[in-house]
């Protein structure tokens, strides 16, 4: 048997990746695909692999692979799927290793808010986060400084972040080596160049743009299957992920969590369960006091808490 990424599927007929030969195939699934359910989360691990378990327990449900499954497979089947470590349903795939935040920093105007947001998501679902900021041919010379200065605290936070213009083709080699090796999906909002960025990494893919959408009087075609590509040694999603992202699924309690400076310094607070909003004592307030915590992280943590209450 042979070791592949399933990068494409249209009607059952699966476009399977070899690892090692590096070409494609097209595959399709064996009859005896069947996994074991293992939590509520539904996660799946083909039986043979599942230590945990037991005949009673044991629920037989058949598996459809998804892209972004590894598989094993023999001549054109598919015989077995590795077990996934995590599955995005927006675009449909499995085994996301980073999501490409890409951000204007003009037409739209950079977004704070919507940045933590992202942010916040991601550190839920437990995937990489990489920050692009785009278009940076709008920006003086003066205003990219600026932008750059804000962004050390997140690039102390351990983000990487890229700084590119997609349509002058600047700065982009630092950029394409973060793909080497990974799953990568872009995500940021409508607008700040994702299918110009895609377009210069996939040759012939020729997505829509917004400039060519309003051209032709329409709203950009999106409902197309999503297909991985090549790229740099990684894998590239087409279609970009998280169309609408909110804060559903995470508690108010457990969203302090998510803003991972908060964690290192939570222990100093009075109270083992501080909330960080009105208890005495709370180091994070004193830090936000004294700069070391960002203010609009901190206001947007209390935003973010407040529209959870609602
Ligand atoms: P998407 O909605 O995120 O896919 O954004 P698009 O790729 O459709 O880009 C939105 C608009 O921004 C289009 O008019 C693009 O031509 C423009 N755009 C994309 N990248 C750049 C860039 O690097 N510089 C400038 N000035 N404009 C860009
Ligand atoms: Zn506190």
């Amino acid at each position: 048997m042979r070791e592949g990424l399933i990068i494409k599927l249209i009607g059952g007929r699966y476009t399977v990746f070899d690892l090692e030969k590096k070409n494609t195939r097209i595959c399709s699934a064996s009859g005896k695909l069947r996994f074991i359910r293992l939590d509520k989360n539904s996660s799946f691990l083909p039986a043979s692999n599942n230590p945990l378990s037991s005949k009673r327990e044991a629920q037989n449900i058949k598996l459809s692979p998804k892209v972004g499954d590894y598989c094993l497979y023999e001549e054109e089947t598919i015989k077995e799927i590795k077990p996934r470590k995590n599955k995005l349903l927006r675009p449909d795939i499995a085994n996301v290793d980073q999501t490409i935040l890409v951000f204007s920093c003009m037409e739209p105007d950079f977004n704070y808010s919507l940045l933590d947001l992202f942010l916040v998501t991601l550190e839920k679902e437990t995937i990489d986060a990489v920050i692009v900021i785009s278009k940076i041919d709008l920006l003086t010379s003066w205003e990219y400084e600026a932008l750059k200065n804000n962004m050390v605290y997140y690039q102390n936070m351990g983000y990487r972040i890229f700084y590119i213009s997609a349509l002058r083709k600047e700065n982009l080699d630092n950029f394409f080596a973060c793909f080497t090796d990974k799953i990568s999906v872009l995500a940021g909002q409508s607008g700040v160049g994702k299918s110009t960025i895609l377009n210069v990494f996939i040759p012939g893919l020729s997505l829509e743009t917004q400039a060519i959408s309003k051209a032709l009087g329409r709203g950009k075609h999106t409902t197309r299957a999503t297909e991985l590509y090549l790229f740099n040694g990684g894998m590239i999603a087409d279609t970009p992920g998280f169309g609408k992202i909110d804060l559903k699924g995470i508690r108010k309690a457990n969203l302090k969590d998510l803003f991972k400076e908060f964690n290192e310094h939570q222990h100093l607070c009075r109270f083992r369960e501080c909330q960080h909003v009105n208890e005495p004592g709370c180091e994070i307030k004193r830090l936000v006091e004294n700069g070391s915590i960002l203010k609009s992280r901190y206001d947007n943590y209390l935003k973010f808490f407040d529209e959870i209450s609602k």
